[in-house]
This record gives C-alpha cells, sequence and structure tokens, in this order.
C-alpha cells in the first residue's frame, strides 16, 4: 500500500482540522481500508468558546458522515476536558455516554459525535485515525491472531483484546495505555484491536496517515510472503447462465422473511463464484463478519444455498441464545448474503444502496476470509459478541437515520422510453417515491437522466428481442425482480390522411406501439407474478383512443390496440394478482414530440397563443410529462390496489372523452 498524500493538494499545516478532512478523505477513498460510513478520525486544536474561555477541542466524525466525503462540519466538536473526566467514571450506558458526548459539544447543530469518541479523546497525540483495513483484520481474525501481530509488530503495536466498542472499550484503553506510558516514554505508534481494526496517531494529520499506510503495508506483506498459493485459478469459475425466475424466488422469499420488498443484487464474478464452491465454504463462512459494525450490513451469517425458511429458524434459534434476559425485539430474520454455488453472490438490501453496500463488505470479507484461511484458519468473534453489536442501540440508531423508508422502497420497475418526456417523468417519479428502476431507451442519454444509485440506465431497441432479454436480464441480476412494468415507449410517426398512408411509416408506427408489447409482456409475465407484494403494469395510451385525430390514423390506431392488449393482460393476470391499467394523456407538449416552432404553428393554425393553445382542454390547465408521471405512480400505488383493466385520462378534460 503506497501513501497518496500529496502535500500540494493537502491544506496548510496550520489548518488542523482541514489537515484532518483531508488525510480522512484519503484514507475514505481506499475501500482497503474503510466501507461506507466505517472507521473515524479525529483532531485535538486550541479555541476559544464564546465567553472568551481557552478550550482544548477534540474535532471527532460525527456520526453517519463517511471518510470518503467528508468535510469540516461532519466533525463534532467536544470539550476535550470534559471528555476526559468521562473516563474517570466507573461505567455509563449507552444513552448516558452519548447524552454526555452530545453536551460536550461546543455546537449544538453539529452531528452526534461518533461513539469512539472517548477512545480519540484519551490518546494524548494531536492527529487520531481509525481503519478497519482489510490486511490487519486478516492478521487479527486469525487463530492465534495476537501472537501474528506481535511477529509483525513486535513493539510498535499496542494490541487492544476485543471489547465491544463504546464506553467499555475506551476504559479499558485508557487502562492499556495508562499502564503503557507508567513504563515508557510515549505509546507504540499503532494500536490493533483484535477482530475489530487498528489506530494511528501523530502529531502532524500526514505522520498519523501515512502510519496507517505502513502498518497496513506491513499486514500486506506478511500475508504475500506467509499463505499459501490460490489450489484453482480463479478463471476456471465461470459463471453459468441462471434461469431468472430461479432470483426473483429468491427475492421473493427473501422479502417475505423481512416482511417488506427487497432489492437482491446478484454478483457471479469468477473471484466470488470459486469462494461460492468452496468445499469448505460452510465451515469458512459460518464465522461471522471480519469486523464488528459489518454485522449490521450483512448479518452474523450468510445463508448458504437457498432455503430461506431453514435461514429463519437459524436465526430466530441465536436470538433466543443470546437475547437472554434483555427486552429487545427481534429484528427481520431475512438474510442479508445468500451464498450460492451456482447464483454467486446475492446481496438483499432495503434500497438498492444498501445491497451495493453488502456486496462490498462482503467482498472484502471474502478477501479476507480467503487470506486467513491460508495463513492458518479464520476466527471471527464469538456470536454473543456479535449479537450485541447487532443489537447494540447505537448501531441500530445508524441504520434508523435514513428515516421510514418511501412508498416503493424494494420495488423495482421497468420503464420503457425513459430517456425524456413522459416515460422519463415515470422513471422519476417511481424513483422519488422509492422504487429501483430501470429505464430502458434507444436513446443513449437515457442512462444520464438522473445520477440516483436506486437507477440503472439500459439502451435498448424495443423491436430487437435480444436487446430487450438483456435489459431484463441487467433488471433481474441488479435488483432481483420486477414489480412494476410502465410501457411508456412510443412514436407518433408523420401526420398524414389515410389516402397518402407510406405502408413503411405505417409498419413502423405499429411496430413500436403495439407490436414490441406483448412479446415485452411475455417475458415480464413471471416476473411480475413474483413480486412480493403483487405484480403491476402500466401502460401509456393517448387521447387519441377514445378521440382519434385526422391524419394520425397510425398513431391512434397503434394506442388502441395497445388498449386493447392491455385489456386482456388484465383479464388473463388478475390470478397471478397482477394489475394493468392505462392511462390517457393528451397535449403534453413538454416532451421530444413538440418544439417551440410546432406549438407556435399549431397555435396559430387554431387562431390561440400559444399559452392558451396549451390549456385547450376543459380545465384550462397545462398537462405535462410530470403530470403524467405522478398519475402513472399512483396507479402503482395502493389507492388503486382493487383497480385493474381502467383507463384513465389525464388530459385536463376532453369533451370527446368525457
Ligand atoms: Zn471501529
Amino acid at each position: 500500500m503506497k501513501s497518496a498524500w500529496d502535500e500540494a493538494a493537502a491544506p496548510a499545516a496550520d489548518d488542523h482540522v482541514g489537515q484532518c478532512v483531508y488525510a480522512s478523505r484519503l484514507l475514505g477513498a481506499d475501500q482497503a481500508l474503510v466501507l461506507h460510513g466505517g472507521g473515524n478520525t479525529s483532531v485535538k486544536v486550541q479555541g476559544r468558546d464564546v465567553t472568551g474561555a481557552e478550550v482544548d477541542v477534540l474535532h471527532v466524525k460525527g456520526s453517519g458522515w463517511d471518510l470518503a466525503s467528508i468535510q469540516a462540519q461532519g466533525f463534532a466538536p467536544l470539550r476535550l476536558e470534559r471528555l476526559r473526566k468521562l473516563l474517570g467514571v466507573d461505567a455509563l450506558t449507552d444513552p448516558q455516554m452519548m447524552n454526555e458526548l452530545r453536551c460536550a459539544s461546543l455546537d449544538a447543530s453539529a452531528p452526534d459525535p461518533s461513539v469512539e469518541s472517548l477512545l480519540h479523546a484519551l490518546i494524548p497525540d494531536r492527529f487520531v485515525l481509525h481503519t478497519h483495513a482489510d490486511a490487519v483484520l486478516t492478521l487479527t481474525n486469525l487463530d492465534g491472531g495476537a501472537a501474528r501481530i506481535r511477529e509483525v509488530y513486535g513493539e510498535d503495536a499496542l494490541v487492544v483484546p476485543y471489547v465491544m466498542p463504546g464506553f467499555d472499550l475506551a476504559k479499558h484503553c485508557a487502562d492499556l495505555v495508562a499502564e503503557h506510558l507508567a513504563g515508557h516514554d510515549a505509546l507504540p505508534p499503532v494500536m490493533i484491536l483484535m477482530c475489530h481494526g487498528v489506530f494511528t496517531y501523530g502529531a502532524t494529520a500526514r505522520g498519523a496517515y501515512e502510519r496507517m499506510i505502513d502498518v497496513v503495508d506491513r499486514a500486506e506483506e506478511y500475508i504475500a510472503a506467509n499463505t499459501a498459493p490460490v489450489s484453482v485459478p480463479t478463471q476456471a469459475h465461470e459463471a453459468e447462465p441462471v434461469d431468472l425466475h430461479t432470483l426473483a424466488d429468491l427475492r421473493k422469499a427473501v422479502s417475505r422473511a423481512a416482511g417488506v420488498p427487497m432489492i437482491a443484487r446478484r454478483v457471479a464474478t469468477p473471484d466470488v463464484l470459486a469462494f461460492c464452491r468452496r468445499s469448505d465454504l460452510a465451515d469458512v463462512a459460518a464465522q461471522g463478519p471480519a469486523t464488528p459494525d459489518h454485522v449490521i450490513r450483512t448479518k452474523r451469517l450468510p445463508m448458504i444455498g437457498r432455503d430461506v425458511a431453514a435461514y429463519v429458524d437459524g436465526y430466530a434459534k441465536y436470538f433466543e441464545t443470546h437475547v437472554g434476559a434483555r427486552d429487545l425485539v427481534m429484528l427481520d430474520p431475512a438474510p442479508r448474503i445468500v451464498l450460492d454455488p451456482r447464483l454467486g453472490l446475492v446481496a438483499v438490501g432495503r434500497r438498492a444502496k444498501d445491497a451495493a453496500i453488502a456486496v462490498d463488505v462482503y467482498r472484502h470479507t471474502i478477501e479476507i476470509i480467503d487470506r486467513a484461511e491460508r495463513l492458518g484458519g479464520y476466527r471471527a468473534l464469538s456470536a454473543a459478541d456479535i449479537f450485541a453489536m447487532e443489537y447494540w442501540s447505537l448501531e441500530q440508531a445508524k441504520l434508523r437515520r435514513g428515516g421510514a423508508a418511501p412508498e416503493f422502497a424494494g420495488e423495482v420497475a421497468l420503464v420503457t422510453g425513459a430517456a425524456s418526456g413522459i416515460g422519463r417523468a415515470c422513471a422519476l417519479a417511481l424513483l422519488e417515491r422509492g422504487a429501483s428502476v430501470v429505464g430502458l431507451d434507444v436513446d443513449p442519454g437515457v442512462g444520464a437522466i438522473t445520477e440516483s444509485g436506486e437507477y440503472v440506465g439500459v439502451v435498448a431497441d424495443l423491436t430487437e428481442p435480444d436487446a430487450v432479454d438483456a435489459a431484463v436480464r441487467t433488471t433481474v441480476e441488479r435488483f432481483g425482480g420486477l414489480d412494476i412494468l410502465v410501457a411508456a415507449a412510443g412514436v407518433f410517426g408523420r401526420s398524414e390522411p389515410i389516402a397518402e398512408l407510406d405502408p413503411e411509416r405505417w409498419r413502423r408506427v405499429m411496430e413500436v406501439n403495439v407490436g414490441t408489447l406483448p412479446m415485452l409482456l411475455a417475458r415480464v409475465h413471471g416476473l411480475l407474478a413474483r413480486a412480493p407484494r403483487y405484480g403491476r403494469v402500466v401502460l401509456v395510451g393517448s387521447k387519441n383512443k377514445d378521440a382519434p385525430g385526422p391524419g394520425a390514423a397510425a398513431y391512434s390506431v397503434s394506442k388502441a390496440a395497445a388498449t386493447q392488449l392491455a385489456r386482456v393482460a388484465a383479464l388473463e393476470w388478475a390470478a397471478d394478482g397482477i394489475r394493468v391499467n392505462v392511462v390517457h394523456p393528451d397535449a403534453v407538449f413538454d416532451t421530444g414530440l413538440w418544439t417551440p416552432e410546432l406549438i407556435a404553428s399549431r397555435a396559430e393554425h387554431y387562431g390561440m397563443t400559444p399559452e392558451d393553445y396549451k390549456k385547450r382542454n376543459l380545465l384550462r390547465t397545462e398537462v405535462t410529462s410530470a403530470t403524467v408521471g405522478r398519475m402513472v405512480a399512483d396507479l402503482c400505488g395502493p389507492s388503486f390496489r382493487a383497480t385493474t383493466g381502467a383507463q384513465i385520462p389525464v388530459d385536463g378534460g376532453n369533451d370527446r372523452v368525457v
């Protein structure tokens, strides 16, 4: 591991908080050091409070901030003297400790301080950095790990046996530090916490940071020099094609165990498959996470194979065994990590973002387990220790910080024609209500309609069966299944009277607006039938279906035919709980079909201003693509739970339709 410190990019040396932010971001940028909100950092500075009194301040990472993106306001400024006094107290409960930490803050609007604040306070050095570096965890999680740490670091490391993070760990470290300083001038350069992570510190941020890099580098060198070679080359593990219904069944079973729809993301790279196909998988994966705070992302154990009922039983037994006399409510017993020799790794989360975090955490766990096994044997913490962390109120608070889940959290939507206009508006409306969305379009712009991590854009032509198959496969591999299909893709074609119809243009409009639909519906039916709640289809029709316009033969006929297809689907699929409804928009001018020039020329044709022309409906209201997107999202929601086969105008009221 190499230092990434760039003196030219770092803030001035006397900007201590800036230096700490810079070092924190360097650590956060490397997933081999910390993952998704893990780790914490601090800096001690002299300041003045509002009375003008001098005060020593510990700026410590706030909970909920990620080291990779932290800013100065992500640190809580705490009175150092007060923190050190707290270390003299014999015992503090978690709520007492958090209360004291908050009350020690100089800024009431600062984030909640890290649960490790007291540990940062007791270390005398100005800068303190804490990571869960993979290479160090590989050594601390070995059978006989403490001896290996001694072998690698000798007198350079203060080794701290595992103690639950928080007040108890801080007290324990305070005793060890006092004991050490009684016989030495200074602390050893690093503190290694068994089965947890590593602390480094120094008078400068660069010094503390480069010490962290050095610690990790020494661990990596030791591992490289002492691991047995891999017996099976990972290239030998190729992913096999998997039936999408198998994945959707798995997601449905896991969602049922969780009590809510969940996102499931599959990873089947050669390294992951090699791990999932180990003959000793059940033994090595039954140890638990490499550092305790990963438990909230992965649960203590992965599910091996696909027997969700057995996993749920096992989880309930684990809860019963360890809850003791404590008044705790069991968390949902659904797995977060599935390891299957055929499927590979399937990570489960409430949102796509959570599943992605679980993927990252477990892929690092795989590497740690794999290397530790080749060094002599992976040994994680006891089930009791992991349970204490999983049900620790301060860890649960990290998950709750996200707030209540939105309406469609855990549900997956596929939207065609998503690059622009109504399709784009539908995709955005569903995203806003918490769905994970795949947008499909021939327009390459479909990938860029949002930066949301819950969205994937796929460039595909609906008239090409292979491209549609690939898009559906992406949806299922990425999110686990499908709950909602919005068919919004369509073309208007040129305005031309029947007597002058161009057969090729007629065929094109009919093919895109109708011809592609049966194939798409057929491909997604089995997935929608496996939706954890129920499947929904919304077809974007047109006012033209009930009120056709002269010159729009192909378009009007295609929308009428598509509507009829949706009605038949409503009849055929009701038994599977799938609702199929149609919206009929009209005069939606903020789409690619309409340019300002075209609107002006049509308005002139009717002797109207463009503004009046846009509102020529009974309600005199402008219908935008966002209006239609909202209606489509509403149709997928619980208010329409008992509605199928319906056709809803979104046209401001039209006297030919009413
Ligand atoms: Zn930690």
